[in-house]
């Protein structure tokens, strides 16, 4: 993997990337969409393969079905990290 491995909110390394339906390992392509583990962030696939991240326009383009799974996945991801009691990166001073 090459360039997409920093996410721009907290900077979180991405080592991997891996399909929602299949849980099997995969080479993102452009306008591909996930949550970034270390923050909770939605982000893209920009079309140089950086991460990016989703603009609210950009979200509301996608269809609802992709729109409501994304939600899903970060409002899990939220959970298990208020359940840790974690702190989000965004939150430190
Ligand atoms: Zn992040």
């Amino acid at each position: 993997m090459t360039g997409f491995n920093r996410c721009p909110a907290c900077g979180y390394q991405a080592d991997a990337v891996m399909d929602v339906k299949t849980a099997q390992d995969y080479a993102p392509t452009p306008g591909d969409v996930g949550i970034c583990f270390g923050c909770g962030s939605k982000q893209v696939i920009d079309k140089d393969l950086h991460l990016a991240l989703l603009g609210y326009e950009e979200e509301k383009s996608m269809d609802v079905e992709t729109q409501i799974v994304l939600d899903r996945i970060q409002q899990q991801w939220y959970a298990t990290h208020q359940e840790r009691n974690h702190t989000l990166p965004r939150d430190k001073p």
